[in-house]
């Protein structure tokens, strides 16, 4: 434990100097990291290792970036799949359950406007914990249920909605 501290703060402060030196150089010349850069990429190019260094700068960037995907995006997706799992799975209209993607999470007194303005996008990871507050409040639909009880509870952006339905449904 004591090293891993260690290792952190020498890390933080290595952090906190390269800041201040590059803040420091920045203020004595506005063009510093234009100019310190070329200078980098002459260096670079004269050992023969501008290709290599771009490359992994990509990958770090690229790598990082699916580290983040990973841990903050992907627990959301497995959590609104596991609360439309507890609701039962499949559009409680017509029965659709042959792919997740395309079931949502519907509010059945379409008070869902209230919702996102309580938790934004953050729905399922709302409900995730409090699968009798979900059972309550939300039913599992698929785009088309739900785009067709919208349209009809006049929920709908009024340039979408079509005169009237072509089937009416029993
Ligand atoms: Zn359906």
């Amino acid at each position: 434990m004591s090293l891993a501290t260690t290792t952190e703060t020498r890390c933080e402060e290595h952090r906190r100097y390269n800041l201040e030196y590059y803040h420091r150089k920045k203020l004595e010349d506005p063009d510093y990291n234009k100019k310190s850069w070329a200078k980098k990429k002459k260096r670079l190019i004269e050992e023969g290792r501008y290709e290599i260094y771009m490359k992994a700068r990509v990958n770090a960037v690229t790598t990082s970036r699916a580290r983040y995907r990973h841990r903050y995006l992907r627990p959301d997706i497995v959590k609104r799949e596991a609360v439309i799992a507890a609701l039962g799975g499949k559009c409680v209209c017509c029965g659709y359950d042959a792919d997740v993607r395309a079931l949502t999470l519907d509010h059945k007194n379409g008070d869902g406007y209230l919702d996102r303005k309580r938790l934004g996008s953050k729905i399922a990871r709302y409900y995730y914990t409090r699968i009798d507050e979900a059972k309550k409040n939300l039913q599992v639909l698929c785009c088309n249920c739900n785009t067709i009880k919208s349209m009809e509870n006049k929920e709908h952006n009024r340039s979408r909605r079509v005169h009237e339905t072509p089937q009416q449904k029993d």
